[in-house]
Formats: C-alpha cells, sequence, structure tokens
C-alpha cells in the first residue's frame, strides 16, 4: 500500500465524495436492488391510476395484517389500520409504544396520480370515418409525447342507478388499444415551425375509440352507434353515463428494464409511484414496534393537491386529530413533535440537456436517494424550505443507517420550477422535507429511473421509521 499524501488524506476527510451506488454495493446487495425493483414493477403494471394504486395498496396492507379504521375508534399501541379516502387517498398507519405527545407521528406522504389524458364528460363523437373521445389532460405534459402511442383506458363509470362499473381495456396482450392521431410529416411543414407547447393543441388531443359502423341503413352516424352498441353490451352504459364518469386513457406499456446491464427501469407514472411504493412497503415490512407511523399515497399531486383527495384537504389534520383522541394525546402537541418526508421524485440530471440544470447542486441517477431542502420557483416561491436541523436529523439516520444520497434541487435558478405536497403538510406545524428518486423524462408518458435509487429511497424510510 503506497502512502497517502497529506492532501490525498486530507481530501478524503474533508471533500463531499460523489459515486455511483452500483460501484458501492457487493453482488448481495444488487440482488436485492434487483428484486425490490421487480416487486415495484408489478405494483406499477397493477395501478396505473390513483384508483387502482390505492386498491393495490389495500390489498397489500390486508396482506401484512391491517385492517380498516373507523374515525372515533379507540387506539392502542400495536393497532395497524387503514383509511381509505374515496378509493382515491389511502392513510395507512400503525401504533407504536411511544408516547406520540413527546416522540409525535412519523409520517411519509407520496402521490399516486399521475399526469394523463381525461375523458371528457361529453366525450364520443363520429368524424371523417373515425370516432373519437374528447379530452381534457391532466397534470403538467408535454402534448407531442402522447401522440401516436398505444394508450389504455382506464376508469370508473358511475350509472344512473349509482352502480360504479370498473374500466380496464388495452392492458390484456389480446386487448385493442387507444390512440391519438399525430400529422404525417409530408404534411407536417406548418406544423413544424410551431414551438413545442402550441404545435399540438389540447383540444386535437382526441382519442381513437372506433371505425367501425353500425350495420343499419338508416341510422345516423352509425360509427358512434356501433360504439355506444359495444359498451352498452359489455358495461351496460349510455352515452348519458360519461357525464358521471372518471376516465383516463393511460400509457398501454407496462414497466420494462432499460439498459443491456438492466440498471434503470422504465415505466409510466414513475412520479410518483416510485416513491409511493417504497412509502408503503416500508411501513409494512418494518419491524419497528415503537414509533407510531403514517404513510399517505395522495391524489390530486399534479392538479395542485386541491380537492378532498388531495394533500390541502383538512383530512389529514381530521386524522391525526383522530389519532390523538384515541390515544388521549394533545394534537397540539403531537403535530410540534411530528416529522414528515414528502417523498417525491426529483429531476435526474440530463448530459442531452446539460444547460437547464446547474450540475454542482443536480440530482444523478443512480447516487441515491435525494433530499431536497426547497422547492419552489424563482426566489423559492411557494416552498416548504426544510431547516437546516431538519436536514441535519435526516443526515444523520441516512449517514447511520448506511443509505446511499445525495442532495439536489430541480434546476438552474431561473430555468422554472415546481412543488410537492410538503408545504401542505408542513402548514399544520409538522417538520417536512423533501426526498424522493430522480428521474429522466418526468411526466413523458415513459419515465426512466435507476434501481439503485428506488432502493436507497425504500431504505431511507426504513431508516425514518426507526429513527
Ligand atoms: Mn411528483
Ligand atoms: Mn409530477
Amino acid at each position: 500500500m503506497s502512502q497517502l499524501t497529506k492532501g490525498e488524506e486530507l481530501a478524503n476527510r474533508l471533500k463531499l465524495k460523489r459515486k455511483s451506488v452500483y460501484e458501492c454495493v457487493s453482488e448481495q446487495e444488487k440482488d436485492r436492488i434487483f428484486q425490490y425493483a421487480d416487486s415495484y414493477r408489478a405494483f406499477l403494471d397493477e395501478g396505473k391510476t390513483e384508483r387502482e394504486a390505492v386498491r393495490e395498496g389495500i390489498r397489500l396492507a390486508e396482506q401484512h395484517g391491517y385492517k380498516p379504521y373507523r374515525f372515533g375508534e379507540p387506539l392502542k399501541a400495536g393497532d395497524k389500520l387503514y383509511y381509505n379516502n374515496r378509493d382515491k387517498n389511502l392513510f395507512v398507519f400503525k401504533i407504536g409504544s411511544r408516547p406520540i405527545e413527546t416522540q409525535g407521528i412519523k409520517i411519509m406522504a407520496a402521490h399516486v396520480d399521475a399526469p394523463r389524458i381525461d375523458i371528457k364528460q361529453n366525450p364520443l363523437y363520429e368524424d371523417s370515418g373515425m370516432c373519437f373521445f374528447k379530452t381534457h389532460y391532466y397534470g403538467g405534459i408535454k402534448k407531442y409525447q402522447w401522440t401516436a402511442i398505444p394508450l389504455a383506458l382506464h376508469g370508473t363509470v358511475v350509472l344512473k342507478d349509482g352502480t360504479a362499473v370498473d374500466i380496464k381495456v388495452g392492458e390484456d396482450p389480446g386487448d385493442p388499444v387507444f390512440y391519438i392521431n399525430d400529422l404525417l410529416p409530408h404534411l407536417g411543414a406548418e406544423q413544424a415551425q410551431k414551438t413545442l407547447g402550441t404545435a399540438i393543441p389540447g383540444e386535437s388531443l382526441n382519442l381513437l375509440v372506433g371505425g367501425m359502423p353500425y350495420p343499419d341503413e338508416k341510422a345516423e352516424e352509425k360509427i358512434k352507434l356501433n360504439v355506444l352498441a359495444l359498451l352498452h353490451e359489455r358495461y351496460g352504459i349510455t352515452e348519458a353515463d360519461f357525464m358521471s364518469a372518471e376516465l383516463s386513457a393511460v400509457p398501454a406499456f407496462n414497466a420494462r428494464d432499460i439498459g443491456f446491464d438492466r440498471a434503470l427501469l422504465g415505466a409510466y407514472g414513475h412520479d410518483d409511484r416510485v416513491c409511493a411504493y417504497p412509502v408503503l412497503t416500508a411501513l409494512l415490512e418494518s419491524e419497528d414496534s415503537e414509533n407510531t407511523v403514517l404513510s399517505i399515497l395522495a391524489d390530486k399531486e399534479e392538479t395542485g393537491s386541491d380537492g378532498n383527495t388531495g394533500m390541502n384537504s383538512i383530512l389529514i389534520k381530521d386524522l391525526l386529530d383522530q389519532i390523538c383522541e384515541g390515544l388521549g394525546a394533545n394534537p397540539y402537541l403531537v403535530r410540534a413533535a411530528s416529522k414528515c418526508l414528502s417523498a417525491d421524485v426529483c429531476a435526474a440530471y440530463d448530459p442531452n440537456f446539460a444547460d437547464v440544470y446547474e450540475k454542482r447542486n443536480s440530482a444523478f441517477l443512480s447516487q441515491g436517494t435525494c433530499v431536497v431542502k426547497y422547492t419552489g420557483s424563482r426566489g423559492k416561491s411557494s416552498t416548504n424550505d426544510a431547516s437546516a436541523e431538519m436536514v441535519g436529523y435526516v443526515r444523520r439516520f441516512l449517514d447511520e443507517g448506511g443509505v446511499h444520497w445525495q442532495t439536489a434541487e430541480l434546476g438552474k435558478v431561473d430555468q422554472g420550477g415546481g412543488g410537492t405536497v410538503a408545504k401542505y403538510i408542513a402548514q399544520y406545524n409538522i417538520d417536512t422535507i423533501d426526498i424522493g428518486v430522480p428521474v429522466i423524462s418526468m411526466h413523458a408518458p415513459y419515465e426512466v429511473i435507476s434501481k439503485a435509487d428506488l432502493y436507497a429511497t425504500h431504505q431511507a424510510v426504513l431508516c425514518f421509521i426507526k429513527a
């Protein structure tokens, strides 16, 4: 062994090091990373909408002995419960043995809605040999990315009598899929002159759903009639039922390994199921019985967290109050002592678009879970901005637990911005910080993450639960 120079020794001690997790782990750990990604892939394919993710979350929670919670129920240490908010937002919690007035509640929140193409309330029309659904996109999308790809239709239709009918078409290999037309390049000269934001107007995102006329000489709008006849035959719905429906077009492709080495995973809706899955599974797997822990799968983050299934609903406070009441604790003390990980994705540095990132403060693929002190735009507008003390707290349990982690902000200061659910939890006097998995091509129909970062996020949540 050659002796280190004083400078080398000093650099080792003082300088921050960045390294790929894959360079730091044993073969055994790499296997665990890959296995965890396999289970996550199954969760992704089962839950492409918030309703499906919540359903899957309940299934997993029940598998681990969790039972439905009703407001007003008495609570005791060891209770494992879940609260299903309207099938779109899930709270899973475990009561610990330590007093929550001094220890607080460990809260983890991630969202399970993702950008998509929603179907309008009066959607069906026929034009020029084709039948379409009118759509209204949901969340921040680059519209051109959603044309000319196979789309599946997911959702729920509430019939006149109140019965809810679930629809899922385009996921089984034998299913048909749906499609949003784009212009052929041969006639695209004018379109090509437009900006990315204007080349595909929102009102041209019409979903192709049929092309076969109903066999009746006298009938009008025969293709539309034929589609309605098929829908009625299969689901018992009429055109009026669309008014009380929530239908969405989502990418019809499943999660797949990316690259020769399979280090990365491609899927629709990593944002934010890639954090929701660790937030849920770490709680279910955790053997800690001391802390009271609450995992939240939220809805409506992509449209601003408003509405009664979003994180800005007072339900979070109601539920915390109820937990306090059930345990005979003062809710003000409990909230002041509680801590929250707002688990959401961040932007991974992409060398193909290097201009918009500030490299020293960017998240890199495979360098671990990413702690984000603040989000917001311009002068940190609308940010939670966790305190240095909160970052210090997180840093200690991550380092003590041997978790691979990094820190970053979104991109260059004046380049844009974004937010998470952090501020909606912090508003209740709860120390909150953002943490999550770096993503390439965020909000695209197919996003990319590193399996190593997914696993590191799972480890981070486990450490938080027992910290
Ligand atoms: Mn998100
Ligand atoms: Mn998002």
